[in-house]
């Protein structure tokens, strides 16, 4: 079948970067796009208006974690003096004796949650972190059911994290733990690569630079080299990862990576943001950014998450100066690139002091032909002849944008996930009207909201504190 998306702001690949189309069409026959320009003359089955709105290639969500949002409330907890704003191991490690109430059941209301979530804010690809680790096959058919683009694998590491009863943070090391994760991310990748009819790619995600010994990386690139598929770490991720890396090797988390030979241009790095040089870090020694850019790496920027810490990349800018590539993420809740792609923008000017900083321009580029070349995709992330016919379409024509002048603009500076009207991926509309087409939402809703609930209530079980929800986070006002 021949679909034709005609009328609005068409974002075209002209060879070299994106441009845009006013009045423009994209024609596209099963997973391919046929034609990209301002008319179109071949019969055809079915047509998409889109006057008014931006016709745009898929965006590229290069880091994603699958999962419910109740654990999200967490992530502002007050109580640790001694984390540094290092929040995700506040709910990431549980009491030993607690660990096993922490693993809750029916994760997948969850995951099938967080792709919906993420699919209806016009990302078409996402780079998933760790979602096939507890049930792969399971996992794969979800992937299949929701209609996403997924490369993923699971998360392995060497070590167990754990809170004492006094909030002291553990790490329990087990060599083998780590080779037994790294035999199964192995085995995903062999068995599922191609699976979905091409939609799942598969990755080594090897958990972070400092939960991770050397040699497990040093296995995991040579392993991913054989397997040819591309691997994805947590770097620099915190200040807490930063000083055990530091005390350990003496050395950043990013000059560890080089030491030991694992940067190359099939390497990202998710976050990136303790580099040499960042505010926080008082280590004015080195250049981890000469060093990414120098080996090819690209890196994964999730700003939102760092901004709900009071934290900024510094800056987008200066990466992308360096010559990085840079691909825009998620990680955290709401799951909106569109949103990200604005606080990128925004705390580079920020983090730059200027506001010529962090431009539009710049910010949808990494959220489109970034995440493309962070996987080696020459078919995604752009519309042109041959490309894959993953497609958003945003709704430009609302109040809230008034009048439009440059449609990436108002995009950037305006939009949100909200304002997604139409997603196509593999050819096939998954979203039409801000709907999603294949599941009742407000049936997912809740049972994504008992999910929450269950999650809150078994905190006293696994928490430090033995606090419950409440008292560890407690809501913004008094509720009665
Ligand atoms: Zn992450």
């Amino acid at each position: 079948m021949k679909t034709l998306i005609q009328g609005g702001y068409v974002v075209g690949f002209n060879g070299k970067g994106h441009e845009v189309i006013r009045d423009g069409v994209v024609a596209f026959e099963q997973d391919r796009v046929l034609f990209v320009g301002k008319q179109y003359a071949q019969p055809v089955d079915k047509k998409i208006e889109a006057k008014g709105c931006l016709v745009s290639p898929g965006f590229v969500d290069t880091h994603f974690h699958s999962g419910s949002n109740a654990s999200d409330y967490l992530l502002n907890e007050p109580d640790k003096p001694d984390f540094f704003a290092s929040n995700y191991l506040a709910h990431g490690a549980p009491t030993r004796e607690g660990a096993k109430q922490a693993h809750l059941k029916d994760v997948d209301v969850g995951q099938r949650f967080s792709l919906i979530h993420i699919l209806k804010s016009g990302v078409t690809t996402i780079l998933e972190i760790g979602g096939p680790g507890a049930s792969p096959e399971p996992y794969v058919e979800m992937v299949d059911e929701v209609g996403i683009r997924c490369y993923t694998g699971p998360s392995y590491k060497n070590v167990n994290f754990f809170h004492d009863r006094e909030g002291r943070l553990e790490y329990d090391w087990d060599d083998e733990r780590g080779s037994e994760g790294l035999k199964k991310a192995i085995a995903f990748a062999k068995k599922f690569n191609g699976a979905c009819n091409g939609r799942i790619g598969t990755m080594l995600f090897p958990g972070h630079v400092d939960t991770c010994t050397p040699e497990l990386l040093k296995e995991t690139r040579k392993a991913a080299k054989e397997l040819g598929v591309r691997v994805q770490i947590h770097t620099a991720i915190n200040l807490i990862e930063f000083h055990a890396v530091m005390q350990r090797y003496r050395c950043t988390p990013v000059e560890l990576l080089h030491r030991i030979g694992f940067l190359d241009p099939e390497v990202s790095l998710s976050h990136c943001i303790f580099i040499s040089g960042h505010s926080w870090l008082a280590y004015p020694y080195g250049d981890d950014l000469k060093i990414v850019a120098d080996s090819g790496a690209s890196v994964a920027h999730s700003p939102l998450k760092y901004l709900k810490l009071g934290v900024t990349m510094g800056s987008f800018d200066r990466y992308l100066k360096a010559g990085i590539n840079v691909g825009i993420g998620t990680d955290t809740f709401p799951k909106d690139i569109i949103s990200e792609m604005r606080y990128a923008a925004l705390c580079s000017r920020v983090a730059e002091k200027s506001f010529i900083a962090g431009h539009p321009r710049d910010v949808f580029t990494a959220a489109t032909l970034g995440g493309a070349k962070m996987m080696g995709r020459e078919d995604l992330g752009k519309l042109q002849k041959g490309a894959k016919a993953d497609i958003t379409i945003v709704n430009l024509k609302d109040i809230a944008f008034g009048a439009v002048r440059d449609p990436i603009k108002a995009l950037v500076e305006t939009g949100t996930s909200r304002d997604v009207r139409t997603v196509i991926v593999d050819g096939e509309v998954l979203v039409d009207n801000g709907k999603y087409l294949r599941l009742d939402e407000q049936e997912l809703l809740e049972k994504v909201q008992a999910k929450g609930e269950e999650v809150w209530a078994s905190l006293p079980k696994w928490h430090w504190t033995g606090k419950g929800v409440d008292e560890v986070m407690p809501p913004a006002f008094r509720m009665t």
